[in-house]
């Protein structure tokens, strides 16, 4: 063991064999490893190892590429510097590897191989400069540093070539290393002088630096520009080529010109290098003047956005309103477009193709959850691991400054103490501000003025109102049945069978099938599970398909002659795989929603309501039951208080009418509630409901219970009401009439100032409904029961129906 300035050198030590630079003792060096016995070094050495010691390593130059020397240890150089891992960094891309830094201590020669593999361990012979001192910090060497180590800094800072490296690691007599050293300096201080001079005779012609550098003579040497990077790694002139090169504004170049002298000055070792260099390594990469030229026409938009979805008319118009008013006004200032509307209703796929039609990149920022507003602007750049917001990312992943950008969920931003992200977004998008946009990161403005951007979300509920104030609400409804078999002929079948490899003369799903997919399998307002079923059959047919063409090669070759009639019969035919309802089954199992609304009425005290949610209409059940007990009411099913406080409505208001609706309790009294308790259940139990709509519902329930009457099992229902039995208007009327008709209800009843509403139903849906707009309980009871309802001014004559609008 010997000691190098305090530090213990163990006489064997396991060698990295570099191919590429050569550690000098008082220097910092970055290595790139990823040969099989280097590896094996890093990770059973230096990463498994906990004492000082497990981080001393011997770095000897090897004199072979590392391509051929998988096996065979190559021949090595006779002189390495040993020295202490400081850094160890992995990654698997593109490739495994390591990126180690290591600080030189001293040179050795090597005495013997005690073992080639898994990596090499040496016994040393001894140590060759043991004066020379271990200097980590390049700034504090510089002040103290003692004469003999002068050669070996000089050396590893100014450019010479692998080849001159070791000339002066081989220099073991500190003379020799003078001389060696010396000539490098005064070729080195000739070339400064050569190029200043060139500089200053043409400060603006930055080309003809450029050539003087690339191929000028300097003496003693022919530079390369390609040649100085491999050698030593410095790329910072490639840098400022680029930082020249990005066409940025002079504000922006200001800053990256002195972030590059900043990094020039700075020792790679020092972990603010790495920083700095992949700060500017962003500001060359970011569009500032790259950008796409517009190619629209509005005919062509408009077959474009045909082709591509069915139906969604009103939006598809709105979209070619607004993008001719962008054409003839060739200016981006106006309202955001928002699509509002449950998922899988094509909201993404319009903004991608509004996107094509202006011949833009496309970019979707998901701001789901964001609650940070450093996701929106960056982080600053003291914090560790500090960077750019998903706007500047989003730039630099499209690599043009006029993309179009679709804020996805902007209902979804939260708020923490970080700061609030909506903020940060109104700033994005406010046409007076956003072309000096400033991410923290960056910290110089960025233009965003010539980026499109579209938002999507769910609802408009939870959209904070800030924002919601700048964009045009888009409403996308979701689609009826027949809508949805369309959709899936016309573009997610067909867009499927491409994504699997496959063609309509191998699968073919027949209309009903896609009909019982929808109704079995799926319950939504888009066509998102859909296109997924969809997806699963197709997997499960290109297995069928790839079996059937390995069993047609390899029985072919074994009909040598012409083929007979039992060897044709081998080959599976050439016709398509149909999916019936059987395959079906076996394909995606038993179907998921089978239960037919009608099988859950067969007891007094349910009824069906509909609810909105921001994934679309739903058909919600309420079932009610009593026992003896003390006029208590139990609700169950997660219910907020305005539900709550529509039970309590409903009860007060049919125990004030019990007389008229001869509505009794269990032993047939007058009061339904003496001697009763109540149980009020809405199903799903995991789902918390809340809003005063299931009030209407809730009073069929009840009112089928007390009176012992079925509910119709057709008839759907929504409605708020009021203590005198008034029935108000509610929201959502169009999704959810299309939720009661995909689950095959026949009538409706909703409040009569709601009636506006059913105009912006699809024709087909208002044609096969029944429609019955209520003003009052009374008339909801009537149209509920077959029959009407005892004591209701028109039982046992039809309700009145509002079915031609
Ligand atoms: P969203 O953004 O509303 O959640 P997507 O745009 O992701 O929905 O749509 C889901 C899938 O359904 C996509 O493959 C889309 O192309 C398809 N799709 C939705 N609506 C239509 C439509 N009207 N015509 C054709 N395809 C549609």
């Amino acid at each position: 063991m010997a000691s190098c300035d305090g530090i213990q050198i163990p006489s064997h030590l396991p060698l990295l064999l570099t191919h590429e630079g050569v550690l000098l003792p008082g220097s910092t060096v970055r290595f790139s490893v990823d040969s099989p016995r280097n590896m094996h070094l890093v990770s059973q050495r230096l990463l498994r190892g906990t004492s000082l010691k497990s981080t001393i390593i011997g770095v000897i130059p090897n004199t072979r590429d590392p391509e051929h020397d998988t096996y065979d240890l190559p021949p090595l150089h006779k002189i390495g510097t040993a020295g202490i891992a400081v850094q160890v960094v992995g990654s698997n891309w593109p490739k495994p590897h390591f990126t180690l830094l290591i600080t030189g201590l001293c040179r050795f020669s090597v005495s013997s191989l005690l073992k080639e593999r898994p990596f090499v361990l040496a016994e040393l012979l001894g140590m060759l400069d043991m004066s020379v001192p271990v200097v980590a910090k390049f700034r504090r060497l510089l002040d103290s540093l003692p004469r003999e180590t002068l050669p070996d800094v000089v050396a590893s800072m100014i450019r010479t070539s692998n080849k001159e490296k070791l000339q002066v690691l081989d220099a073991v007599s500190l003379e020799n290393r003078f001389k060696t050293a010396l000539s490098m300096l005064t070729r080195q201080i000739e070339g400064l002088n050569l190029l200043q001079k060139t500089r200053k005779k043409s400060p603006d012609n930055e080309k003809r630096v450029l050539s003087v550098r690339k191929g000028g003579v300097f003496p003693g040497r022919q530079f390369n520009v390609d040649e100085e990077d491999e050698d030593d790694g410095d790329d910072t002139s490639v840098l400022e080529r680029k930082i020249h090169a990005a066409n940025m504004p002079e504000a922006a170049l200001k800053v990256c010109l002195k972030e590059l002298k900043r990094l020039k000055k700075m020792p790679q070792s020092m972990p603010e290098s790495a920083l700095t260099r992949n700060y500017l390594d962003l500001m060359v990469e970011l569009p500032w003047s790259k950008n796409t030229k517009d190619c629209l026409d509005i005919r062509s938009a408009r077959t474009l956005l045909d082709n591509d979805h069915y139906a969604m008319e009103k939006l598809k118009r709105r979209v070619l309103e607004y993008l001719a008013v962008r054409q003839l006004k060739s200016s981006l200032k106006g309202p955001i477009l928002c699509f509002v509307g449950p998922p899988g209703v094509g909201k993404t796929s319009v903004g991608r193709s509004i996107a094509r039609t202006l011949g833009r990149e496309f970019h979707r920022i998901a701001l789901g959850g964001v609650c940070d507003q450093s996701d929106i602007r960056g982080h600053r750049r003291t914090y560790v691991g500090s960077m750019p917001g998903r706007i500047i990312n989003g730039l630099k992943t499209v690599g043009v400054n006029n993309p179009v950008f679709l804020l996805d969920e902007v209902d979804k931003l939260g708020k923490s103490l970080q700061g609030d992200p909506a903020a940060a977004l109104l700033e994005v998008l406010d046409p007076e501000q956003n072309h000096s946009f400033t991410d923290h990161y960056l910290n110089v403005a960025f233009d965003l003025s010539q980026v499109l951007f579209i938002a999507t979300a769910n609802t408009t509920a939870t959209i904070p109102p800030a924002l919601l104030d700048r964009m045009e609400v888009l409403q996308v409804p979701g689609y009826t049945q027949e809508e949805k078999v369309e959709i899936a002929h016309r573009h997610l079948i067909p867009n499927q069978l491409e994504q699997h490899g496959l063609t309509p003369q191998q699968l073919h799903l027949p209309q009903d099938t896609t009909q019982a997919i929808i109704s079995r399998y799926t319950r939504e307002a888009g066509v998102r599970s859909l296109e997924r079923k969809i997806g699963a059959i197709c997997r499960a047919v290109a297995v069928k398909v790839a079996e059937g063409h390995r069993v047609a090669k390899t029985e072919a070759p074994v009909s040598e002659g012409p083929l007979e009639q039992g060897d044709k019969a081998a080959a599976p035919p050439e016709m398509p795989i149909v999916i019936d309802h059987i395959a079906l089954k076996d394909i995606l199992g038993p179907p998921l929603f089978e239960m037919e609304v009608s099988e859950r009425f067969i007891l007094p005290g349910v009824a069906l309501g509909l609810a909105w949610t921001p994934l679309g209409g739903e058909i919600m059940f309420v079932e009610a039951s009593r026992m003896e007990g003390e006029g208590q009411l139990t609700l169950t099913g997660q219910l907020g208080d305005v539900m709550k406080e529509s039970a309590h409505l409903a009860i007060s208001w049919l125990r004030a009418n019990a007389k008229t609706y001869q509505l009794t309790n269990m032993v047939g009294g007058p009061d339904p509630l003496e001697g009763t308790d109540i149980h009020l259940h809405f199903p799903a139990g995991a789902v918390t409901k809340d809003g005063p709509s299931a009030g209407v519902t809730i009073v069929t329930c009840l009112a089928s219970l007390f009176s012992g009457r079925l509910v119709r099992s057709d008839v759907a229902m929504t409605g708020e009401i009021t203590l005198r039995g008034l029935v108000l208007p509610v929201g959502g009327i169009k999704d959810k009439v299309l939720a009661a008709y995909r689950a095959g209800v026949k009538r409706v009843i909703l409040p009569q100032r709601n009636e506006k509403d059913l105009e912006e139903l699809p024709a087909n849906v208002r044609a096969d409904l029944d429609f019955v707009t209520a003003a009052n309980l009374d008339e909801v009871l009537n149209a509920a029961f077959d029959g009407g309802f005892p004591g209701t001014d028109r039982a046992h004559t039809p309700p009145q129906l509002t079915s031609k609008l």
